[in-house]
């Protein structure tokens, strides 16, 4: 499994539409400061399911959405979607390629699709347990994310290995059950 493109429209600093491909071995993002290296991270975060604002460093989600520049009326939506290389069917669903997106307007009507069928974030978060690809995952390493991981709980840490030893949906589905 590997991550084939990522489509942004309307998400942060991406007012265009924007279509990025990766291919065998390691991509880069280089750019001067403030040009949206970051916001491509974001993005994956965000299409993730990532509901705290703070970790896609806004103050409410209506920031996500393009919001204008002098040359360059607002847009009304953010949209992101990553296409992902199923063929060894590491994601438990019945595709070679999986798109996951997200769509956001600023009335705060949201919509996530799985291969273009709408669905809900339970779904998208199932999709990604023990993958190591969720929001909750390790695919995506931030600024003090290793210090958090050295200096966090024992608990917290013990996440991550759930996460790398493939149990963390047996313990979601044990505490829902528990929960009926
Ligand atoms: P650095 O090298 O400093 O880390 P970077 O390339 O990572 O920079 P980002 O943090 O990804 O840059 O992008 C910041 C830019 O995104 C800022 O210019 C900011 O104005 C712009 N931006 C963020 N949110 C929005 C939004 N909702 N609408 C328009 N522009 C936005
Ligand atoms: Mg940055």
């Amino acid at each position: 499994m590997y991550l084939k493109s990522i489509e942004i429209q309307g998400f942060k600093s991406f007012a265009n539409k924007i279509k990025f491909e990766f291919h065998d071995g390691i991509t880069g993002i280089v750019g001067p400061n403030g040009s949206g290296k970051s916001n491509v991270a974001d993005a994956v975060r965000w299409v993730l399911g990532e509901q705290k604002i703070k970790q896609l460093r806004g103050s409410k989600m209506e920031d996500v959405i393009f919001s204008g520049t002098e040359m360059r009326k607002p847009l009304g939506f953010a949209f992101v979607a990553i296409t992902l290389d199923n063929s060894d069917k590491k994601l438990p669903i019945d595709y070679d390629e999986v798109t996951v997106s997200r769509r956001l307007f600023r009335s705060g009507e949201s919509e996530y699709m799985i291969n273009g069928t709408v669905c809900r974030l339970k779904d998208v978060h199932e999709l990604f347990y023990d993958t190591g690809i969720g929001k909750e995952g390790y695919s995506i390493i931030g600024q003090g994310q290793i210090d958090k991981i050295l200096s966090g709980k024992p608990e917290e840490r013990r996440e991550l290995f759930d996460e790398a030893a493939g149990i963390v949906k047996f313990k979601r589905r044990k505490n829902e059950t528990l929960k009926k």
